[in-house]
This record gives structure tokens, sequence and C-alpha cells, in this order.
């Protein structure tokens, strides 16, 4: 089969009609319905699975120039640093763990967190699809004196590749723009490398320092307030919801985001997320592996769509790994420091899981193995049975391990390259400030 097969495949799974919010049909029968409406006709999609067994098909995939449609992404979410001024870990009395702040921390950064290269950075914003909207760049904490010239150096790569219409947004906790003079200092060296937006993600009691949820909530508030003055020395449009993707006319406006993740809602009126059930707030006790009934997949920042679309869709890269949410799930989809973001998600669309994901469901996968992947049926059933009582991101990381594993078993030659349990920087697994030794730095 040729590539052409797998480019209208590709396109099928972009199109509105498969990523219909309406369509409760099987996934089995969607991916049916999408794979004759890409020309490959009735049991297209296990043909194409196959011919793509062949290490000659990726070879040929490594040597083509892409059709630009397949190129384009709308947004990357872009983590540089897992180092961070706060998440500090230290022991409780039963020998257990606690933090001074950020027990939540969406990607376990810390004092004892890892930043890229500068070489890396290169080559992972050189492999980003073109054209973006967006790169919203994040950590780990951007703004810390010893990481502030790698955020600059990526920002104006970012710019220098995609120009001043790119929606290029930083994320800090604020800690750095507290004293009037660094901030304006600050904000106008970003602004100098093409940033447009400013998200200060802490908004929230997990970041607060009090030994109360009420003194932790204040001292928030201050912090707020505090950042808020400052930010008002230089030409700058506070943002509180809605129409957060939008950016002012005039790039010397920079449009500021206050953001934070509090299942109480504490913080009314600022941008304020759920609290997501990664592996260091279920281990500090602040939220339960249960299901909780909030559907991160299907949001902006989860892996909707990840595969392509015409909205607003978005993969994350952590440290040259890239993965199809923000959330980060248990296996990367690969490294993309020098390797084509576009053409790694290629080879997804082949895998019932990615599929899955990209409808926003990640449960749907069982519905979609039969077919291509018999063998795997039986387990992977069960497997998905066993996590219902999950919330559907801990679901992911569990459903995910084993899947993998069946997979391989099933399909040796395309799981080599799919899923694959790369050591990566950082994952839920080894999060650093959870398993550092505390007497070095506590
Ligand atoms: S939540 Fe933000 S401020 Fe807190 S440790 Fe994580 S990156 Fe740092
Ligand atoms: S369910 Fe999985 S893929 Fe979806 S947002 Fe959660 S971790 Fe990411």
């Amino acid at each position: 089969m040729a590539l052409e097969n797998l480019y209208a495949w590709a396109r099928a799974v972009r199109s509105p009609s498969f990523l219909n919010r309406n369509d409760v049909r099987p996934l089995n029968l969607r991916i049916e319905d999408a794979a004759e409406g890409a020309g490959l006709g009735a049991g297209g999609f296990v043909r194409l699975t196959r011919a793509a067994a062949e290490p000659s098909f990726w070879s040929a995939l490594e040597k083509a120039a892409l059709p630009s449609d397949l190129a384009r992404k709308d947004s990357v979410y872009f983590v540089i640093t897992t180092r961070c001024n706060n998440g500090r870990a230290y022991p409780d009395e039963n020998g257990g763990v606690r933090f001074r702040t950020c027990a939540h921390c969406l990607n376990g950064s810390g004092p004892n967190g890892a930043s890229m290269t500068e070489r890396e950075i290169e080559e992972t914003v050189a492999s980003m699809p073109f054209p973006l909207r967006e790169i919203e760049i994040s950590g780990g904490e951007t703004l810390m004196p010893e990481t502030l010239p790698l955020t600059l150096h990526t920002l104006r790569l970012c710019s220098e590749r995609y120009g001043s219409n790119l929606m290029l947004s930083l994320q800090t906790n604020g800690d750095f723009l507290l004293s009037p003079r660094r901030c304006v200092e600050t904000i106008r060296a970003l602004q100098r490398c093409g940033l447009r937006r400013l998200v200060v993600a802490s908004m929230d009691i997990y970041h607060g320092r009090g030994s109360s949820a009420q003194e932790q909530f204040e001292e928030r508030l201050r912090h707020y307030a505090r950042i808020r003055k400052n930010l008002k020395q230089i030409p700058s449009v506070v943002v509180k919801s809605g129409n957060f993707q939008e950016l002012p006319d005039d790039p010397r406006v920079l449009s500021v985001h206050f953001f934070g993740a509090d299942i109480q809602n504490r913080f009314d009126g600022f941008i304020i997320e759920d609290l997501a059930p990664n592996i260091r707030a279920v281990r500090a006790g602040l939220i339960s592996e249960r299901d909780n009934g909030v559907r991160y997949c299907s949001r902006h920042a989860g892996a909707r769509g990840f595969l392509g679309s015409d909205g607003d869709d978005q993969i994350a890269i952590n440290g040259g790994y890239a993965y199809p949410c923000c959330w980060f799930t248990e296996f990367p989809l690969g490294d993309v420091r020098g390797r084509s973001v576009s053409k790694t998600l290629l080879a997804y669309t082949l895998d019932p899981l990615a599929l899955a994901m990209h409808l926003g469901e990640p449960r749907r996968a069982v519905e979609a193995i039969e077919a291509a992947y018999p063998s795997a049926t039986v387990r992977l059933r069960a497997l998905a049975d066993k996590t219902t009582a999950l919330n559907e991101c801990s679901a992911c990381r569990h459903f995910t391990v084993e899947y993998a594993e069946a997979m391989r078993s099933a399909n040796p030659a395309a799981y080599e390259r799919l899923w694959q349990d790369l050591t990566v920087p950082w994952n839920h697994r080894t999060d650093p400030e959870y398993n550092a030794v505390f007497a070095s730095w506590a």
C-alpha cells in the first residue's frame, strides 16, 4: 500500500465527521465508515494496519515530504523544564511525603527538576508542526533566574520560525514578578523575544503559603494583587474567561491570564480548571483515582483532536517527548528532538487507543481492536471493565501499560514504534520531588 493511503486515512481521521461529538456508534463502525470515505474500501483500516507492519512503509514515510494539510496543527504545549522554585517535598512524621507547595503539580516539578538544553530546544522547535496558531511554553518555573535565558531562547526560536502572528504564550507561577522593577524588566525582555500572552498559573490554594486553606487562599489573593499592580506599568489586558484564545491587535499589548486548579472554586473570577488526578496529587491524597465525573480528555488541553482537526487541537511536548495531552499519558508518543511531530502522529492514526483518545474517549479503544487485533481483544476487554470505576486519566494510565504489552505481542513490528516505554526526563512513576532523598535539600 502506498503512503497516499495513509494520507487519505489521516485526512479522514481529522475530519469533522470522524470527530463528531454526537456520533455515539462504536468506534469500529466509525473506523469502517472513515476507511470507506477515505477510498480504502471495506476492511481498509485492517489492510492499512497490516501494510504498516512492513518496515519499508515507514522508511518511505521518513523520506517523504508531507502534504501541507497534514503538517499543520493548532497548538503545542511545550514544557522546557521541570525545575521549579516551588514543589518542595519534605518527610512527614510517619515517614511519608508532604509538600510545602504544589502537591498537585501536573508534571512533578520542583527543585530537582531537569531543563532541556538549548540544542534540544532547537531540535524540538524545528520538528514542530507547521503552521501553528499557538505555542504555550511552560515548566517548571520558566522565569527562575537560572532558567530565564533558556526561556528567552525558546521564545526567540518560536517567533523566528512562526512569525509575529503566533499566539506565543508563557506560563509562570508569578513568583519572579513580585518586585515592580523586576516585573517590568522581565516582561519587556520576554516581549522583545515575541511573547504575546502571559499565563500566571498559580491561582489556587495548592500554590499558597500558609498553614490552613484560608491562609493559603488569602496569600494567593495578595500574590494576585501584587502582580496585577506591577503589570499596570506595561500595556496589558487581563482576560478573565471566555475569549482567552484572542490576542490584542497591537503586539505591544500583552494578554494576561490568571489561572489555577481548584475543585472548590474559591477563586471565582479567574480561569479555574479542575484538579487533575495526576500521580503526585493522588499520592499526596488531594484527589483519588476514582471517577470524579470530570472528562479531561475532551478538553482543549486533553487528547481530543490531537491527531489533527479543523479546530483547537493541541499536543504536548515535555522535555523533547510528544504526548497527546498536557496531563501526560503513561508513555510518550515519541522523541521529537529532531524527528517531525507530524510524522510521529501519522503512525498513531493506525492505533486503536490513539484513535479513541483522539475522540476524547480513551475507554472506547476496546471497541476498535477486534478486527485488527483479535488476539488482544479478550485481555483488553477485561482490563477496560476493571478500570471503569476510575477517573478517565487514571484509567488511561493503567490501561496504556497493559495495552502496549498486549499489542506488542499481537503486532511486534508496529508496536516497536508505538507506545514505547522510553526513558524520559519525567513521568508519573518517577516524579523526582516525590522520590528524592529529602535530607539533601529539604
Ligand atoms: S505547580 Fe507550577 S509552581 Fe507548583 S511546582 Fe508545579 S510548576 Fe512549580
Ligand atoms: S484520558 Fe489519557 S489521553 Fe486523555 S487527557 Fe487523560 S491522560 Fe490524556
